[in-house]
């Protein structure tokens, strides 16, 4: 197969096989845009070599062939002496991760060809800066240097200059720099710096395909759940040069602005620089009005692009370019990376400009999107300290101690400290702390430096550029304005705005919840709250699945019925028996006959009516579904050692340990190995008598009560952890039974389904017979993925998962995300088994798993009717119900 495409021979749809880079390289050149040529190695030929250890026998050849041709295009040879040709050496997967992979520039420059160069160009200083550029870039790359070595030989050779800025070293001091780097590369590797240019070639292709294993993309991919085995396309791209002088330069380009979503061109441009100078932050940049003045003909050409590949693509654009010598040239484009609210106001502004229709828009948003809308803000009102303000990179409002090393907000992290990283500049190596960190805040840097991309991606808070803040990581300090900030203290930075305060500033609801809640109107002048509303309106108009909510309270159950909710899908009556409630639990425990039972039970059974009236009332007309009591009987009780030792002492001290002893006496009789595979569910249903008719009597009079004063309480039972239909069929007899003697003593009707959790493995694969005895069902994906699996839902996160993670085990947990082919098989056979006995069987899901946006669209697929979810999930889950159906 074919493993090498010119760029003049793939598309934009080629992502798999050419990467997001190649594929639109490809794209803008056959759109007639002034991209350098090149070719484009495919990701297969990476699969092969990350598979094997070497790239395909055939690649050596293709890549020959393309070079000639290549050649021929310029004019000049690879390394040329008099006159190099000169390539570039990018990674680019399918899917973007900014900085993750490597990148070797200025390849073909050795010790002859930099000579020519220097002639060529009639800049021998920008000459041996290119080939330092090299070697520097190879060996830290290729051969794997510390970047340190290299660094610090700069920083010396400016010492002995006298200086701090790069542009004061001159050709001389630059080819000095070269020699050093070169016999620090032999030092260090026991080899000389490759002069061949096509050595230099293959070396620098495998680098980048192994650097699709290097451990900041391991743990990158892992962060935005990439899959792990798709492999990097290689660019190889001829230079152009952006460092030729002060009519050169190179930029970042959005066609519209990707923190807002504002309509209207934005970016950074850098004269007399090279590419990653931009991204890296190292050197602030101009805005990209400011090239207006620099070079009015290049910067009409941009405008121009920027609309064609706009109206092109029909989506937000972002764009690498480089200008030289007054020439511009497109590096890279790709649909770029937004914020949520962004995304929002895009999507609907496409529409409003008739790029997009409406259906198109809602696939463009997502429920992860939506949440992060829902986070709190600063309170404009409060009291606060302003430090300085910076660029507002990726919005949000975090607050925590300052620190200054990702190392160190690894630790803190771990320890369950709130953290901002702050760092002059961000670099791939910085991932760790990003993630651990609530905020990230830098001092260089424009909204398209590293820090800034990487924490859109991520939804995670940054403000960069605070040029004010002069950050000393050696003494563990920042200086602003006169104000020093050590380490520890706490800053509180709003991403939106790009200010950063003293101190921890108090947070308020964000305007898009507000609007759920009803207490802002879809037209009161917010351009999100309105983009928000559309598109959850539209996702309202074509979902099939209803979105219920989990709940316990009215009060939770009516904050969800103002978000969306449908009903109730789980109640956990077990949370009504906790606080104070829990000694009337004990005495039900501790009960030696029936008398002390009933009485405990009559202690109970008042309180449960009030919780119910309560949730009957906030879902008047919607259903809602409870569930019986669940968990195992010792989690109401004190803990065995804790009470062991008591009663232990007490006995020491001659003392009477009285109640204790008798409450120890229930916990070990009580005691389980494993409790979640014990006496729970319908089991305790069966066999402690009065527990559920107690409950059962409770909801029927709640309903009741509500029928009287004419109004429409819709409840419905449930029964847990059934593994068989006998154990239904008992349970049910009983529930009936109560459900009758109500209603007749009470002079009311009302019906009331009785259904069960599809929670044990058995549960699914007897689902048939189970839906005899059942109205309804509700796959309990928790204890479905704990029981499938065989992994403790309690332990495992803090246990084995995170290397399960790190190995590809899966890419996520299943506890968070269903798992399709295993969990998501048995949910997917209890639902067509189920059905096949009784056809109108309604089918819902309650686990965690509700809310999550991936699981949704496979709870859609497999032809549920419901989802239910915790109250703030609610708008996530209904979004993501309509693009279900898209
Ligand atoms: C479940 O198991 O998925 C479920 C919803 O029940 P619980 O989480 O209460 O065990
Ligand atoms: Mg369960």
């Amino acid at each position: 197969p074919k493993l090498v495409y010119d760029f003049a021979e793939g598309n934009k749809d080629m992502k798999e096989l050419l990467g997001g880079k190649g594929a639109n390289l490809a794209e803008m050149t056959n759109l007639g845009l002034p991209v350098p040529p090149g070719f484009t190695i495919s990701a297969d030929a990476c699969k092969v070599f990350l598979k094997t250890g070497s790239v395909p026998a055939e690649l050596a050849d293709e890549i020959d062939h393309h070079v000639a041709e290549l050649e021929q295009k310029m004019g000049k040879k690879l390394g040329q002496a008099d006159d190099p040709l000169l390539v570039s050496v990018r990674s680019g997967a399918a899917v973007s991760m900014p900085g993750m992979m490597e990148t070797v520039l200025n390849v073909g420059l050795n010790d002859d060809s930099v000579n020519g160069l220097a002639h060529h160009s009639g800049n021998p200083r920008f000459a041996w800066d290119a080939y330092r550029r090299l070697i520097q870039m190879f060996g830290k790359t290729v051969l794997g240097m510390e970047g340190d070595v290299f660094e610090d030989a700069i920083e010396a050779a400016k010492q002995a200059k006298g200086t701090k800025n790069d542009l004061d070293l001159d050709a001389n001091d630059l080819k000095a720099l070269v020699e050093n780097f070169k016999a620090a590369v032999h030092e260090h590797t026991g080899r000389e710096f490759p002069q061949e240019p096509r050595a230099q070639m293959d070396l620098a292709i495998e680098a980048v395909f192994g650097s699709w294993n290097s451990g900041r993309a391991i743990l990158y991919r892992r962060q935005e759940r990439i899959a792990t085995d798709l492999g990097t396309g290689v660019n190889i791209c001829s230079m152009v040069f952006g460092n030729l002088g002060m009519d050169s330069g190179t930029g970042v380009a959005f066609t519209r602005d990707p923190a807002s979503g504002q309509p209207g061109v934005y970016g950074d441009y850098l004269q007399n620089a090279q590419g990653e100078d931009v991204v890296a932050g190292i050197r602030n940049t101009v805005p990209l009005a400011d090239l207006e003045t620099i070079d009015k003909t290049s910067y009409d050409e941009l405008m121009a692009i920027m609309a064609k590949l706009e109206g092109h693509y029909r989506d937000l654009c972002d764009i690498e370019f480089t200008v030289e010598r007054g020439k511009l040239w497109m590096l890279q484009t790709r649909v770029g990376k937004r914020t949520a609210g962004a995304a929002f106001r895009i999507a609907t502004s496409l529409v409003d400009e008739g790029v997009i229709d409406i259906d198109e828009a809602l696939r463009r948003v997502n429920g992860a999107q939506l949440a992060q809308l829902m986070f709190p803000r600063f309170d404009s009102e409060a009291g606060k300290e302003l430090l300085t303000k910076a660029i507002g990179a990726s919005p949000g409002a975090a607050s925590g101690k300052v620190v200054f090393t990702s190392a160190a907000a690894v630790e803190a992290a771990g320890k369950g400290e709130k953290v901002i990283l702050v760092r002059r500049e961000t670099n791939p190596d910085d991932l760790h702390g990003m993630i651990a960190a609530q905020g990230v805040l830098t001092s260089r840097g424009g909204k398209t430096s590293h820090a800034a991309v990487v924490a859109r991606g991520m939804g995670k808070t940054c403000v960069c550029g605070a040029e004010d803040l002069d950050v000393n990581v050696s003494a563990g300090k920042i200086t602003v304005k006169g104000k020093t900030v050590e380490a520890g203290e706490v800053i509180s930075i709003d991403g939106t705005t790009g200010e950063v305060f003293l101190g921890e500033v108090p947070v308020v609801p964000s305007p898009v919840v507000e609007y759920f809640e009803g207490k802002l109107a879809a037209d009161s002048g917010d351009e999100l709250v309105a983009a928000v509303h559309r598109l959850i309106s539209h996702a309202d108009d074509v979902r099939r699945l209803d979105v219920r909510t989990n709940a316990d309270t009215g009060d939770d159950a009516a904050r969800a019925r103002r978000f969306g909710a449908q009903g109730i899908g789980l109640c956990r009556t077990e949370h009504m028996f906790l606080g104070e409630r829990r000694e009337a639990v004990e005495r039900l425990i501790l009960a030696e006959d029936a008398t002390e039972r009933d009485a405990a039970l009559a202690v109970l059974e008042p309180l449960q009516r009030g919780d119910f009236v309560e949730l009957l009332d906030a879902m008047d007309g919607l259903p809602v579904t409870i569930r019986l009591i669940d968990p195992p009987l010792h989690e109401f009780l004190p803990p065995l050692t804790e009470l062991a030792v008591k009663v232990a002492l007490a006995k020491e001290r001659g003392e009477d340990p009285g109640r204790d002893a008798t409450l120890l006496a229930a916990v070990e009789r009580l005691h389980e190995q494993n409790p979640m595979l014990g006496l729970r569910g319908v089991r305790l249903g069966l066999v402690i008598p009065g527990l559920f008719a107690m409950q059962v009597r409770a909801i029927a009079a709640a309903a009741a009560d509500l029928k009287k004063q004419g109004k429409d309480p819709r409840p419905e039972i449930m029964i847990p952890l059934v593994g068989a239909v006998q154990e239904l069929q008992l349970a049910r007899d009983e529930v009936e039974g109560v459900l009758r003697d109500i209603a007749e003593a009470e002079g009311v009707e009302w019906s009331t389904p009785i259904g069960t959790m599809i929670e044990l493995p058995r549960a699914a694969l007897t689902s048939d017979q189970i839906a005899e005895a059942a109205e309804f069902f509700s796959f309990g994906t928790n204890d479905l993925t704990q029981m499938t699996w065989g992994f403790s839902r309690d332990d495992v996160e803090g246990s084995f998962f995170s290397r399960y993670l790190e190995k590809g085990v899966f890419a996520v947990s299943p506890f968070e995300s269903i798992d399709r082919e295993g969990v998501g098989a048995l949910v997917r056979m209890g639902a067509e088994r189920g059905r096949s006995t009784r056809p109108d069987l309604k089918l819902g899901v309650c686990g965690e798993h509700g809310g999550d946006p991936d699981s949704i669209h496979f709870f859609h697929e497999v032809g549920l009717d419901y989802v239910s979810c915790s109250p703030f999930r609610i708008p996530v889950a209904r979004l993501e119900a309509g693009r279900a159906t898209l």
